[in-house]
Order: structure tokens, then sequence, then C-alpha cells
């Protein structure tokens, strides 16, 4: 990437940045003894990296700058995500007008594609068998909790918890960041995943394989522009193949 470089232009317009992560110190391998090996001490312990680097937003108006973090540790149910692409989502750049109120310092990015290489401690064997170690994958901006009263009728898209602690705090739902800068130890808050940064750490239930086939970098848009488009056609216009539409201005989901 393009990292920094994406980081500059994020203020001008919307656009993909792609994450080539130079600082990994190895390749991950998919065979059982290394993913036994990174489930039970950890990536970053296991030969991966200690630290990363992420953007940080500090207040409306003032540059992202770009700072060292502890690598982030996924906690039981949750996947550490080597960042390969991140989108700019107009919501990014309401929080960054101070448009959208959101706590800060925070790392925005919440449109990510990568690959997973670690899973939290005690995380439930399906999800390990569903996302093994090196697989491809994409996350969704809404991360449901999967347990509330939205979660359990299929209305993830209304999650209570993924608003009372993400939205509202800048967190995962134990109230806890994962985000901690390498020299000050100082928090730093979560904008849904907190795309924006060489690695993320994201719930489970909001990550979705990604095929092989399919690219990282214009695959990132999936998990918000894409389906937010797609949910309003397929579920409130009720559209159908074959019906004539009019699209009003331009975007990922028509907004100027
Ligand atoms: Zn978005
Ligand atoms: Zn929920």
């Amino acid at each position: 990437m393009v990292f920094s470089s994406a980081c500059r232009s994020l203020l001008r317009h919307r656009q993909i940045a792609t994450s080539y992560l130079s600082c990994c110190r190895r390749s991950i391998c998919t065979s059982a003894p290394t993913e036994e090996r990174i489930e039970a001490a950890g990536y970053h312990v296991s030969g991966g990296p200690s630290f990363m680097r992420g953007t940080v937003f500090w207040e409306p108006d003032r540059p992202l700058t770009i700072e060292e973090f502890h690598m982030p540790r996924p906690k039981a149910g949750e996947l550490l995500i080597k960042t390969k692409a991140c989108g700019v989502c107009h919501s990014d750049l309401h929080v960054l007008k101070g448009e959208l109120l959101f706590s800060s310092p925070c790392v925005l990015g919440h449109e990510i594609t990568g690959e997973v290489v670690e899973h939290g401690a005690h995380t439930d064997v399906g999800i390990t068998k569903r996302f093994p170690i090196g697989s491809h994958v994409v996350g969704a901006f809404i991360m449901p909790c999967g347990n509330c009263f939205f979660c359990v009728k299929g209305q993830e898209d209304l999650c209570e918890a993924f608003f009372a602690y993400n939205r509202a705090k800048g967190t995962l739902y134990d109230g806890q960041t994962r985000l901690f800068l390498r020299n000050s130890g100082k928090p730093v808050y979560m904008y849904s995943m907190g795309g924006l940064a060489e690695y993320c750490v994201i719930p489970a239930n909001a990550v979705a394989t990604l095929p092989n086939s399919l690219p990282y970098t214009e695959s990132a848009i999936l998990g918000c522009a894409v389906f937010t488009a797609y949910g309003a056609m397929r579920h409130a216009a009720e559209m159908r193949a074959g019906d004539s539409i009019a699209v009003i201005g331009v975007g990922g989901i028509g907004a100027r």
C-alpha cells in the first residue's frame, strides 16, 4: 500500500487502500501444527510481529496520523485479521468532519478484506474450522453479537450490542477496545473493527469467507457499500431481476 498514501488522500475522495504488510516476519502456513501453535501462544509470540501500524483519528479537521500499536489480541469468538484492503466510506468522512460524533482517538475504516492469522483463545471449534488460519475473509461494518433480541430474530442490522458498545463507545462487547498505542499504552477506540490498520480484531459473526477467486481490493466494499445497496433494493424496494430502475447520485450506495 499505499498505506500512507491512502491516509493522505482520505479526506479527498473515497478509495480503496491496500495494505502490503512489510513488517510481517513470516508467511502464514495452514498446516495443523502451525495453527495449533498460534492458537496456544498467540500470533505475536509465534513468529508474527509484536507491533503494527494504524491510522489514528484524533479530532475533526485534524490530519490523521500513522501510529504504532501493540499487536491487537482477539478474545473468544474473535479473529485477528491481517488487513489486505480497507475502503474509505462516507461514514468515515462524516466522523472526520465532525458530522458524526465518535469516541476518539480511534481507528476508522470498516470495509475490510484480509487473512485470518489468529483465533481468540477458547473460540468455538465451529468458528475455527469455518475460518482456518490463512483463510481469506471479508468483514461487515455491523458486527452482530448473535445473542441479543434482534440478532436472534435474524435482524442483525439492529444488533443492540453493536450500537450500545461499538457505535456508542468505540469498543467491542466486553466494553474494551483491542487497540493500544505502542509507546504510551493509551487505548484507541475502534470504529467497527478499526480497519485502517495493518491488523484488526473482528467478531467472527461479522466475517464471511472470501473466495480465493475474488480479489482483496475490489471486494473490500462488500461488507458495507454493497450489502447496504443490496439490502435496500432487495428488501425495501423489493426489486427483482429485470426491473427497470434509476440510480440517483453516484457512489457505492447512490449517495453523493
Ligand atoms: Zn461504510
Ligand atoms: Zn446482537
